[in-house]
Protein backbone atom coordinates (compact mmCIF):
# COMPACT_ATOMS: atom_id res chain seq x y z
CA UNK A 1 0.00 0.00 0.00
CA UNK A 2 1.06 3.95 -0.78
CA UNK A 3 2.50 4.80 2.88
CA UNK A 4 1.14 8.77 1.66
CA UNK A 5 -2.36 9.03 2.17
CA UNK A 6 -4.04 10.62 -0.55
CA UNK A 7 -6.69 13.39 0.41
CA UNK A 8 -6.87 14.51 -3.30
CA UNK A 9 -10.12 15.76 -4.83
CA UNK A 10 -8.87 12.70 -6.95
CA UNK A 11 -7.29 10.30 -7.69
CA UNK A 12 -8.68 8.79 -4.39
CA UNK A 13 -7.60 5.71 -2.06
CA UNK A 14 -8.03 2.68 -3.35
CA UNK A 15 -9.25 -0.21 -1.27
CA UNK A 16 -7.03 -3.77 -1.61
CA UNK A 17 -10.37 -5.77 -3.11
CA UNK A 18 -10.44 -3.06 -5.98
CA UNK A 19 -6.77 -3.36 -6.16
CA UNK A 20 -7.28 -7.63 -5.96
CA UNK A 21 -9.94 -7.52 -8.54
CA UNK A 22 -7.57 -5.79 -11.19
CA UNK A 23 -5.30 -9.40 -11.21
CA UNK A 24 -7.78 -10.83 -12.86
CA UNK A 25 -7.02 -12.63 -16.00
CA UNK A 26 -7.53 -10.20 -18.76
CA UNK A 27 -10.16 -12.12 -20.79
CA UNK A 28 -10.92 -11.51 -25.00
CA UNK A 29 -13.57 -8.16 -24.73
CA UNK A 30 -15.35 -9.65 -27.64
CA UNK A 31 -15.90 -12.76 -25.77
CA UNK A 32 -19.03 -13.83 -23.32
CA UNK A 33 -16.87 -13.39 -20.31
CA UNK A 34 -16.72 -9.73 -21.26
CA UNK A 35 -19.64 -9.21 -21.21
CA UNK A 36 -21.07 -10.54 -18.58
CA UNK A 37 -18.90 -8.34 -16.44
CA UNK A 38 -19.41 -5.17 -18.75
CA UNK A 39 -23.64 -5.94 -18.33
CA UNK A 40 -23.05 -6.34 -14.58
CA UNK A 41 -20.59 -3.04 -14.47
CA UNK A 42 -23.09 -0.61 -16.77
CA UNK A 43 -26.10 -2.14 -14.41
CA UNK A 44 -24.26 -1.33 -11.22
CA UNK A 45 -23.16 2.28 -13.00
CA UNK A 46 -26.85 2.91 -13.79
CA UNK A 47 -28.12 2.12 -10.29
CA UNK A 48 -25.59 5.00 -9.14
CA UNK A 49 -26.58 7.19 -11.34
CA UNK A 50 -30.04 6.05 -10.06
CA UNK A 51 -31.86 5.91 -14.12
CA UNK A 52 -33.49 3.88 -15.61
CA UNK A 53 -31.81 4.19 -18.62
CA UNK A 54 -28.26 2.46 -20.18
CA UNK A 55 -24.86 3.11 -19.20
CA UNK A 56 -21.77 3.74 -20.76
CA UNK A 57 -18.22 2.96 -20.14
CA UNK A 58 -15.51 4.97 -21.83
CA UNK A 59 -11.72 3.62 -21.24
CA UNK A 60 -10.54 7.40 -20.55
CA UNK A 61 -10.61 9.78 -17.62
CA UNK A 62 -13.66 12.15 -16.72
CA UNK A 63 -12.52 14.59 -19.06
CA UNK A 64 -13.14 12.17 -22.32
CA UNK A 65 -17.02 11.73 -20.68
CA UNK A 66 -16.90 15.90 -20.51
CA UNK A 67 -16.03 15.52 -24.43
CA UNK A 68 -18.51 13.09 -25.24
CA UNK A 69 -21.14 14.22 -23.49
CA UNK A 70 -21.43 17.65 -25.38
CA UNK A 71 -19.78 16.49 -28.85
CA UNK A 72 -22.22 13.61 -29.43
CA UNK A 73 -25.40 16.27 -28.21
CA UNK A 74 -24.53 19.56 -29.68
CA UNK A 75 -23.47 20.70 -33.32
CA UNK A 76 -21.17 22.75 -34.51
CA UNK A 77 -22.37 25.80 -34.87
CA UNK A 78 -25.56 25.83 -32.43
CA UNK A 79 -25.53 27.36 -29.12
CA UNK A 80 -24.55 25.70 -25.29
CA UNK A 81 -24.85 27.68 -22.30
CA UNK A 82 -22.02 26.67 -19.99
CA UNK A 83 -22.01 27.71 -16.35
CA UNK A 84 -18.24 28.56 -15.64
CA UNK A 85 -17.31 29.40 -11.60
CA UNK A 86 -14.24 27.07 -11.45
CA UNK A 87 -11.69 25.19 -13.71
CA UNK A 88 -13.98 22.25 -14.49
CA UNK A 89 -16.87 24.92 -15.93
CA UNK A 90 -14.06 26.43 -17.97
CA UNK A 91 -12.97 23.04 -19.79
CA UNK A 92 -16.66 22.73 -20.89
CA UNK A 93 -16.15 26.45 -22.43
CA UNK A 94 -12.86 24.56 -24.35
CA UNK A 95 -14.43 21.75 -25.24
CA UNK A 96 -17.20 23.18 -26.88
CA UNK A 97 -14.98 25.35 -28.78
CA UNK A 98 -13.29 22.98 -29.75
CA UNK A 99 -15.62 21.11 -31.21
CA UNK A 100 -17.23 24.61 -32.77
CA UNK A 101 -20.00 24.95 -30.81
CA UNK A 102 -21.40 28.16 -30.32
CA UNK A 103 -19.88 28.50 -26.71
CA UNK A 104 -21.92 30.65 -24.31
CA UNK A 105 -20.30 31.30 -20.38
CA UNK A 106 -22.74 32.20 -17.44
CA UNK A 107 -19.95 33.61 -15.49
CA UNK A 108 -20.31 32.51 -11.58
CA UNK A 109 -18.17 34.45 -9.11
CA UNK A 110 -15.37 31.29 -7.93
CA UNK A 111 -16.36 30.29 -4.75
CA UNK A 112 -19.94 30.86 -5.24
CA UNK A 113 -22.39 29.13 -6.69
CA UNK A 114 -25.26 29.44 -9.80
CA UNK A 115 -28.31 29.86 -8.76
CA UNK A 116 -31.97 27.95 -10.63
CA UNK A 117 -32.71 31.90 -11.40
CA UNK A 118 -29.92 32.61 -13.28
CA UNK A 119 -30.37 29.50 -15.21
CA UNK A 120 -33.44 30.63 -15.95
CA UNK A 121 -32.97 34.45 -16.79
CA UNK A 122 -30.07 33.05 -19.14
CA UNK A 123 -32.83 30.42 -20.96
CA UNK A 124 -35.17 33.42 -21.30
CA UNK A 125 -33.11 35.66 -22.86
CA UNK A 126 -32.29 33.45 -25.82
CA UNK A 127 -34.30 30.75 -27.17
CA UNK A 128 -32.01 29.30 -29.48
CA UNK A 129 -29.90 27.63 -26.27
CA UNK A 130 -30.25 24.01 -27.30
CA UNK A 131 -27.75 22.69 -23.85
CA UNK A 132 -27.12 23.95 -20.77
CA UNK A 133 -23.98 22.85 -18.63
CA UNK A 134 -23.50 22.55 -15.05
CA UNK A 135 -20.73 21.63 -12.96
CA UNK A 136 -22.13 19.70 -10.24
CA UNK A 137 -19.43 19.84 -7.66
CA UNK A 138 -16.65 22.55 -8.93
CA UNK A 139 -13.65 20.51 -7.54
CA UNK A 140 -11.80 23.97 -7.90
CA UNK A 141 -13.37 25.86 -5.88
CA UNK A 142 -15.27 23.41 -3.43
CA UNK A 143 -18.65 24.54 -4.30
CA UNK A 144 -21.76 22.28 -5.16
CA UNK A 145 -24.06 23.35 -7.41
CA UNK A 146 -27.84 23.34 -6.99
CA UNK A 147 -28.52 20.41 -9.77
CA UNK A 148 -32.14 19.61 -8.56
CA UNK A 149 -33.68 23.25 -8.16
CA UNK A 150 -32.08 23.88 -11.85
CA UNK A 151 -33.46 20.28 -13.13
CA UNK A 152 -36.62 22.00 -11.98
CA UNK A 153 -35.63 24.53 -14.38
CA UNK A 154 -34.66 23.39 -17.53
CA UNK A 155 -37.74 21.30 -17.39
CA UNK A 156 -39.74 24.13 -18.81
CA UNK A 157 -37.64 24.04 -21.93
CA UNK A 158 -36.18 22.09 -24.33
CA UNK A 159 -32.82 22.45 -23.95
CA UNK A 160 -30.27 19.70 -22.78
CA UNK A 161 -29.59 19.59 -19.27
CA UNK A 162 -25.96 18.25 -19.17
CA UNK A 163 -24.81 17.85 -15.77
CA UNK A 164 -20.74 16.48 -14.98
CA UNK A 165 -20.61 14.66 -11.39
CA UNK A 166 -17.23 13.63 -11.62
CA UNK A 167 -16.58 14.61 -8.36
CA UNK A 168 -19.77 14.06 -6.81
CA UNK A 169 -21.72 10.96 -7.91
CA UNK A 170 -21.31 8.29 -5.35
CA UNK A 171 -19.88 11.29 -2.61
CA UNK A 172 -22.84 13.55 -3.06
CA UNK A 173 -26.93 13.42 -4.00
CA UNK A 174 -27.46 12.88 -7.91
CA UNK A 175 -30.54 11.26 -8.62
CA UNK A 176 -30.28 11.64 -12.71
CA UNK A 177 -34.17 10.41 -13.17
CA UNK A 178 -35.65 13.08 -10.20
CA UNK A 179 -33.57 15.82 -11.19
CA UNK A 180 -34.44 15.34 -15.23
CA UNK A 181 -30.61 15.12 -16.65
CA UNK A 182 -30.34 14.58 -19.82
CA UNK A 183 -26.40 13.75 -19.77
CA UNK A 184 -24.99 12.67 -16.59
CA UNK A 185 -21.17 11.22 -16.57
CA UNK A 186 -18.18 10.70 -14.40
CA UNK A 187 -15.21 9.22 -13.63
CA UNK A 188 -13.53 6.54 -11.98
CA UNK A 189 -11.06 7.89 -9.53
CA UNK A 190 -13.40 10.07 -7.08
CA UNK A 191 -15.76 8.83 -4.97
CA UNK A 192 -15.99 5.64 -6.74
CA UNK A 193 -12.84 5.03 -4.96
CA UNK A 194 -11.65 3.04 -8.26
CA UNK A 195 -8.35 3.89 -10.15
CA UNK A 196 -8.10 6.36 -12.59
CA UNK A 197 -8.67 5.76 -16.32
CA UNK A 198 -12.31 4.65 -16.33
CA UNK A 199 -15.59 7.33 -17.19
CA UNK A 200 -19.16 6.80 -17.39
CA UNK A 201 -21.89 8.29 -19.47
CA UNK A 202 -26.04 7.76 -19.09
CA UNK A 203 -28.21 9.60 -21.36
CA UNK A 204 -31.72 10.21 -21.46
CA UNK A 205 -33.90 9.81 -24.48
CA UNK A 206 -34.16 13.24 -25.36
CA UNK A 207 -30.63 12.92 -25.60
CA UNK A 208 -30.21 10.40 -27.82
CA UNK A 209 -32.25 12.04 -29.80
CA UNK A 210 -30.15 14.55 -30.18
CA UNK A 211 -27.47 12.13 -30.76
CA UNK A 212 -29.35 10.85 -33.79
CA UNK A 213 -29.39 14.36 -35.27
CA UNK A 214 -25.78 15.63 -34.63
CA UNK A 215 -23.46 14.33 -37.42
CA UNK A 216 -20.56 12.40 -35.52
CA UNK A 217 -17.44 14.65 -35.34
CA UNK A 218 -15.57 12.63 -32.76
CA UNK A 219 -14.38 9.39 -33.73
CA UNK A 220 -13.31 7.45 -30.36
CA UNK A 221 -15.97 8.88 -28.27
CA UNK A 222 -19.11 8.39 -30.77
CA UNK A 223 -21.70 7.46 -28.41
CA UNK A 224 -23.27 6.08 -31.57
CA UNK A 225 -20.98 3.63 -31.95
CA UNK A 226 -20.87 2.80 -27.95
CA UNK A 227 -24.60 2.30 -28.20
CA UNK A 228 -24.55 0.22 -31.09
CA UNK A 229 -21.86 -2.35 -29.76
CA UNK A 230 -23.68 -2.13 -26.46
CA UNK A 231 -26.27 -3.79 -27.72
CA UNK A 232 -24.74 -6.71 -28.97
CA UNK A 233 -25.14 -9.95 -27.75
CA UNK A 234 -22.82 -10.38 -26.17
CA UNK A 235 -22.59 -6.59 -25.43
CA UNK A 236 -19.04 -4.88 -26.04
CA UNK A 237 -17.14 -2.02 -26.32
CA UNK A 238 -16.58 -0.28 -29.93
CA UNK A 239 -12.71 -0.31 -29.52
CA UNK A 240 -10.69 -2.28 -26.78
CA UNK A 241 -11.72 -1.52 -23.19
CA UNK A 242 -9.68 -1.69 -20.15
CA UNK A 243 -10.53 -5.03 -19.16
CA UNK A 244 -8.77 -4.32 -15.87
CA UNK A 245 -10.01 -1.18 -14.99
CA UNK A 246 -13.50 -2.70 -15.39
CA UNK A 247 -12.82 -5.20 -13.01
CA UNK A 248 -11.98 -2.44 -10.97
CA UNK A 249 -15.11 -0.28 -11.27
CA UNK A 250 -16.87 -3.76 -10.98
CA UNK A 251 -15.71 -4.14 -7.57
CA UNK A 252 -15.76 -0.25 -6.60
CA UNK A 253 -19.32 -0.20 -7.38
CA UNK A 254 -20.36 -3.45 -5.53
CA UNK A 255 -18.33 -1.76 -2.72
CA UNK A 256 -20.65 1.77 -2.78
CA UNK A 257 -23.85 -0.96 -3.32
CA UNK A 258 -23.02 -2.73 -0.45
CA UNK A 259 -22.57 0.78 1.96
CA UNK A 260 -25.96 2.09 0.67
CA UNK A 261 -25.96 5.17 -1.74
CA UNK A 262 -27.34 6.71 0.94
CA UNK A 263 -25.42 5.82 3.80
CA UNK A 264 -22.28 6.59 1.27
CA UNK A 265 -23.74 10.31 0.57
CA UNK A 266 -24.41 10.85 4.33
CA UNK A 267 -20.93 9.91 5.42
CA UNK A 268 -19.42 12.32 2.78
CA UNK A 269 -21.80 14.91 3.85
CA UNK A 270 -20.35 13.83 7.44
CA UNK A 271 -17.09 13.91 6.58
CA UNK A 272 -17.19 17.47 5.01
CA UNK A 273 -19.07 19.34 8.03
CA UNK A 274 -16.16 17.66 10.38
CA UNK A 275 -13.48 19.19 7.97
CA UNK A 276 -15.08 22.59 7.76
CA UNK A 277 -15.35 22.85 11.55
CA UNK A 278 -11.93 21.58 11.89
CA UNK A 279 -10.42 24.15 9.24
CA UNK A 280 -12.22 27.05 11.86
CA UNK A 281 -11.25 25.20 14.78
CA UNK A 282 -7.50 25.87 12.85
CA UNK A 283 -8.37 29.14 13.05
CA UNK A 284 -7.74 29.02 9.11
CA UNK A 285 -10.76 30.61 6.51
CA UNK A 286 -12.57 28.75 3.66
CA UNK A 287 -12.79 29.99 0.43
CA UNK A 288 -15.79 28.70 -1.04
CA UNK A 289 -19.53 30.12 0.38
CA UNK A 290 -20.37 27.79 2.79
CA UNK A 291 -23.56 27.62 2.24
CA UNK A 292 -23.02 25.87 -0.71
CA UNK A 293 -19.76 23.86 0.20
CA UNK A 294 -19.14 20.94 -1.07
CA UNK A 295 -19.76 17.34 0.35
CA UNK A 296 -16.35 15.86 -1.47
CA UNK A 297 -13.53 18.62 -1.42
CA UNK A 298 -12.88 21.38 1.18
CA UNK A 299 -11.37 24.48 0.06
CA UNK A 300 -9.26 26.29 2.49
CA UNK A 301 -7.32 29.39 2.01
CA UNK A 302 -3.81 29.43 2.42
CA UNK A 303 -3.13 31.30 5.69
CA UNK A 304 -0.80 34.52 5.37
CA UNK A 305 2.81 34.32 4.91
CA UNK A 306 2.55 30.70 4.22
CA UNK A 307 3.81 29.31 0.62
CA UNK A 308 2.30 26.69 -0.82
CA UNK A 309 5.55 24.22 -1.82
CA UNK A 310 6.51 24.87 2.39
CA UNK A 311 2.97 24.40 3.81
CA UNK A 312 1.70 21.19 1.20
CA UNK A 313 5.72 20.07 0.68
CA UNK A 314 5.71 19.58 4.21
CA UNK A 315 2.52 17.69 5.06
CA UNK A 316 3.08 15.01 2.25
CA UNK A 317 7.37 14.91 3.08
CA UNK A 318 7.08 14.74 6.66
CA UNK A 319 3.53 13.71 7.82
CA UNK A 320 2.21 11.56 4.94
CA UNK A 321 -0.49 13.23 3.53
CA UNK A 322 -0.82 14.42 0.11
CA UNK A 323 -3.40 17.68 -0.02
CA UNK A 324 -4.07 19.21 -3.02
CA UNK A 325 -3.01 23.18 -4.14
CA UNK A 326 -4.89 25.87 -5.85
CA UNK A 327 -5.27 25.77 -9.52
CA UNK A 328 -5.02 29.12 -12.16
CA UNK A 329 -5.37 31.97 -10.35
CA UNK A 330 -6.16 30.20 -6.92
CA UNK A 331 -2.56 28.79 -7.21
CA UNK A 332 -1.04 29.15 -3.78
CA UNK A 333 -3.81 30.92 -2.48
CA UNK A 334 -5.76 27.85 -1.56
CA UNK A 335 -5.21 24.30 -0.18
CA UNK A 336 -8.13 21.48 -1.08
CA UNK A 337 -8.82 18.71 1.24
CA UNK A 338 -10.17 16.01 -0.47
CA UNK A 339 -12.38 14.10 1.65
CA UNK A 340 -14.17 11.66 -1.12
CA UNK A 341 -14.45 7.96 -1.13
CA UNK A 342 -13.05 6.06 1.58
CA UNK A 343 -12.90 8.53 3.89
CA UNK A 344 -13.99 8.84 7.71
CA UNK A 345 -12.59 9.73 11.02
CA UNK A 346 -9.37 8.07 10.55
CA UNK A 347 -8.13 9.75 7.55
CA UNK A 348 -9.62 13.24 8.71
CA UNK A 349 -7.77 12.98 12.05
CA UNK A 350 -4.97 12.13 10.08
CA UNK A 351 -4.87 14.87 8.05
CA UNK A 352 -5.65 17.56 10.66
CA UNK A 353 -2.83 16.56 12.99
CA UNK A 354 -0.33 17.02 9.78
CA UNK A 355 -2.25 20.29 8.99
CA UNK A 356 -1.71 21.47 12.26
CA UNK A 357 1.99 19.68 12.91
CA UNK A 358 2.67 21.70 9.64
CA UNK A 359 1.35 25.06 10.47
CA UNK A 360 2.75 25.31 13.98
CA UNK A 361 6.39 24.40 12.40
CA UNK A 362 6.04 27.11 10.28
CA UNK A 363 5.01 29.60 12.70
CA UNK A 364 1.41 30.19 11.68
CA UNK A 365 -0.85 28.96 14.80
CA UNK A 366 -0.36 28.04 18.17
CA UNK A 367 -2.44 25.21 18.97
CA UNK A 368 -1.32 22.43 16.71
CA UNK A 369 -3.69 19.96 17.73
CA UNK A 370 -7.05 22.02 17.25
CA UNK A 371 -8.14 20.60 13.94
CA UNK A 372 -7.84 16.93 15.49
CA UNK A 373 -9.75 18.36 18.36
CA UNK A 374 -12.39 19.44 16.62
CA UNK A 375 -12.54 16.18 14.51
CA UNK A 376 -13.00 14.15 17.57
CA UNK A 377 -16.34 16.09 18.48
CA UNK A 378 -17.79 15.92 15.07
CA UNK A 379 -17.29 11.93 15.16
CA UNK A 380 -18.28 11.60 18.73
C1 LIG B 1 -11.69 15.45 -11.94
C2 LIG B 1 -12.78 16.14 -12.63
C3 LIG B 1 -13.03 16.00 -14.01
C4 LIG B 1 -12.25 15.13 -14.93
O1 LIG B 1 -10.92 15.16 -14.80
P1 LIG B 1 -10.00 14.00 -15.38
O2 LIG B 1 -8.66 14.42 -14.92
O3 LIG B 1 -10.16 14.00 -16.84
O4 LIG B 1 -10.49 12.72 -14.76
C5 LIG B 1 -14.11 16.64 -14.55
N1 LIG B 1 -14.92 17.39 -13.80
C6 LIG B 1 -14.73 17.54 -12.49
C7 LIG B 1 -15.69 18.36 -11.72
C8 LIG B 1 -13.66 16.93 -11.85
O5 LIG B 1 -13.48 17.08 -10.54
Amino acid sequence: MNDILLMLPGPTTVAPRVLNAMSKAVVNHRGAKYGEILTETTELMSKVFQTQNDSYLLTGSGTAAMEAGIANTVAPGEKMLNVVGGKFGERFMKIAQTHGIDAQELAVEWGTAVTPEAVEEALEADEDIKAVSVIHNETSTGVAAPIEAIGKVMKNYDALYIVDTVSSLAGDEVNVDKFGIDVCLTGSQKCIAAPPGMAAITLSDDAWAAVDKVESNTFYLDLKAARKSGSKVPPETPYTPSVSLTYAMNEALKMVMEEGLDNRVARHHKAAKASVAAVKALGLELFADEAVSSATVTAVKMPEGITDADFRGTTRDKYGVELAGGQDHLKGNIFRIGHMGNISYKELTQTFAAIGMTLKGLGAIDDAGAGVASIAESYL
